[in-house]
């Protein structure tokens, strides 16, 4: 008898332990973050409202912190601060277009910058007189997620620095136009 119990046991184990192992394979990847928040879209424009208690269910702690509590991640701690990477930036938490790569630039803030959005409906501005300073924080447009500030101390051509915390962009590399940047710089036969 208790050998059958042990082996029955062993066998349910190993049974559940491979179940967990084929659902656990996907969800480990990066793009976790997104699979259970049924905001996270990258074709639907319409406006997202959830309430504070949904976010907390369907983001990840250092993202809602800073999405949703306007937060401040570390500078220096963002793997986009010195990406070079061609491609476009969204955002983390409801998948909207923000920012492109040719529109990054290394500000030295400690943070990802860009000197432009993607569109004017990429982000909403509102002014942030908090711990004594005078500045213009800026959400998505789409999720009104805090992403971070814009300063007017950027390059041109509209000599602003949109300072953004990394942990609620999203990257996509641009496949195609790394492949045309590639062959533009193989020498031609001309
Ligand atoms: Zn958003």
């Amino acid at each position: 008898m208790k050998y059958i119990s042990v082996f029955t046991m062993a066998t349910f184990l190993m049974m559940t332990g491979c179940a967990g192992n084929t659902n656990t394979k996907t969800t480990d990847m990066d793009s976790m973050k997104n699979k259970n928040n049924p905001a996270y879209s990258r074709t639907d424009t319409a406006k997202v409202v959830l309430a504070d208690d949904e976010w907390k269910k369907v983001l990840a702690p250092e993202v809602y912190h800073v999405a949703r509590q306007k937060g401040t991640e570390r500078p220096g701690t963002s793997i986009f601060e010195h990406s070079k990477e061609v491609g476009t930036y969204y955002c983390a938490v409801c998948g909207n277009a923000l920012f492109k790569s040719n529109t990054k630039f290394e500000s030295g803030c400690g943070w990802p910058s860009f000197y432009e959005p993607i569109s004017k409906s990429s982000i909403i501005y509102t002014p942030d007189n908090s711990y004594g300073m005078k500045r213009t924080e800026v959400m998505c447009g789409r999720c009104k997620s805090h992403l971070g500030h814009v300063f007017e101390d950027g390059p041109p051509p509209t000599g602003l620095r949109y300072c953004i915390n990394g942990v609620v962009l999203d990257f996509e590399k641009a496949q195609h136009a790394e492949e045309k940047y590639n062959t533009e710089q193989k020498p031609t036969d001309k």
